[in-house]
């Protein structure tokens, strides 16, 4: 018979690693499927620790203003963990930064630290298939672990979208990619002319992050005006190394298979006409797609599939006891801190679930 448990999270992002503090503080003893660390996963932007992971700083994470953040980590994070920790952000001398705001890496093993340090257990796996009809639920992960669950808190955040172009697939790695803090220190995007398209917040942290290797960052948005917020919009105007093109699309990535990407054909917006931007590579930062494949209609969910509240303010989902916070469930505000909320959220309604059935 596969094992029982009272609170089983799947994601390992802030919503998954802040509902396990909560239902561990509570004894409800949680299990967290943190996700496995495969190449599919890399290649998804899917991998443990979820988006922050893939992040340099976070200066809006309430409670990290800049400090010296690293001495805080070494202290609290378990020595095993260290090795995995993001090299230091440089200054403009290339010198390690000793005042700098949490890095994504660095917040995310603290909230994981912090779950384990009240008994939370934690298994590096994907849950592949799930049975919410049947009661205590069914729970599947990829090396074939069954876990049967009281309740289910699914965290498991949202993903990176790509344009779609088979150009863009072909180039995938070899100049494409839709992480520029993961890629864009890397020697083939240096000192080059990069491309970044989109017009949102994420756009301008790319190019601005990118601007401190490349010669020049071309953000492509299909609009005439940004999304991204007044401050970061502010940024990127600053910026001289960053320059707009308004109003295009990318119709096409330029390369070929000795060079990989060299540059991007753009189309316009408002009148069709195409031209081309020489390149060293292409950042996507065009929005996110939830990760509830493995849901497979267990749970109602929103015409792009992401898991619907069942009542406002509340982390129901359709099924008793199944319950959705942060990214996966949130299509709207999608931050940080308040993924790490609906997280909480979560726990202490699974508590009350557990409480009202008697379960202890
Ligand atoms: P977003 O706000 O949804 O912006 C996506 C951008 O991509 C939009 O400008 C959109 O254009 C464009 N786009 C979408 N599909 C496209 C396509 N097929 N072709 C061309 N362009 C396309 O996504 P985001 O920038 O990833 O931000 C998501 C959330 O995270 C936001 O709430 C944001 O505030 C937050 N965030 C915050 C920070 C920060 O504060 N430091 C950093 C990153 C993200 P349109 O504008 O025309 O729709």
């Amino acid at each position: 018979m596969a094992d029982l448990e009272n609170v089983v999270i799947i994601g390992s992002g802030p919503a998954g690693w802040s509902a396990a503090i909560y239902a561990s503080r509570a004894n409800l003893h949680p299990l967290v499927f943190e996700g496995a660390m495969t190449q599919e996963n890399q290649e998804n932007g899917t991998l443990p620790l979820g988006q922050l992971n893939l992040t340099t700083e976070v200066e809006n994470y309430a409670g990290f203003p800049a400090g010296a953040v690293r001495g805080f980590v070494l202290s609290a994070v378990d020595e095993d963990q260290h090795g995995m920790l993001p090299p230091l952000p440089k200054d403009e001398h290339g010198h390690d930064e000793n005042k700098y705001a949490v890095m994504g890496p660095e917040l995310m093993m603290l909230m994981r630290q912090q779950a384990k340090n009240f008994g939370t257990r934690v298994i590096t796996d994907d849950v592949v298939e799930v049975d919410f009809q049947t009661h205590p639920f069914r729970i599947k992960s990829s090396e074939g672990k069954e876990i049967r669950a009281h309740t289910c808190i699914i965290a498991t955040g949202a993903r990176a979208n790509y344009l779609g172009l088979e150009s863009e697939s072909r180039f995938k790695n070899r100049g494409v990619s839709a992480c520029a803090v993961c890629d864009g220190a890397l020697p083939r995007f240096r000192n080059k002319p990069l491309v970044v398209v989109g017009g949102g917040d994420s756009a301008v942290e790319e190019a601005t992050y990118l601007a401190k290797f490349a010669s020049k960052v071309h953000v492509v948005h299909r609009r005439d005006e940004l999304r991204a917020s007044k401050i970061m919009q502010e940024r990127a105007f600053s910026n001289n190394k960053i320059q707009m093109e308004w109003s295009h699309t990318v119709d096409e990535v330029l390369g070929d298979d000795e060079r990989g990407l060299t540059g991007v054909r753009l189309v316009s917006t408002k009148d069709g006409s195409k031209r081309d931007l020489e390149a060293g590579g292409m950042f996507l930062a065009i929005g996110h797609t939830p990760n509830t494949a493995f849901l497979k209609g267990q749970l109602d969910m929103n015409a792009q599939g992401y898991i619907k509240w069942k009542a406002p303010f509340r982390t129901y989902t359709s099924v008793d006891g199944v319950f959705a916070a942060g990214d996966v469930s949130d299509d709207y505000y999608r931050q940080a801190i308040t993924s790490a909320g609906t997280g909480c959220m979560a726990a202490l309604d699974a508590e009350r679930y557990l409480a009202d059935k008697g379960i202890e």
